[in-house]
């Protein structure tokens, strides 16, 4: 379940940029393949916690979970 198209380009989740479930910062944006791209933003538990059904819909992940130790971490 790793055939990901995953984007290490430019960062584009920012601090502004908060997870759809718990409001932490998000590092990881899925784009929904559907007519308007619906995009969903997890933080690095959520991701893992949704990222099988977000791959059985095929969306398109863009994780920045690496970026996670650049920053003081937030309440997780
Ligand atoms: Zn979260």
């Amino acid at each position: 379940m790793t055939a990901l198209t995953v984007d290490t380009l430019a960062p584009e989740l920012t601090r502004q940029d908060r997870c759809d479930r718990c409001g932490a910062q998000a590092f990881v944006k899925a784009t929904l393949p559907t007519a308007d791209g619906l995009e969903l933003l997890f933080c690095g538990h959520h991701f893992r916690a949704h990222e099988l059904k977000l791959v059985a819909a095929g969306a398109t992940i863009q994780d920045e979970r690496h970026r996670i130790d650049e920053q003081a971490p937030e309440r997780v």
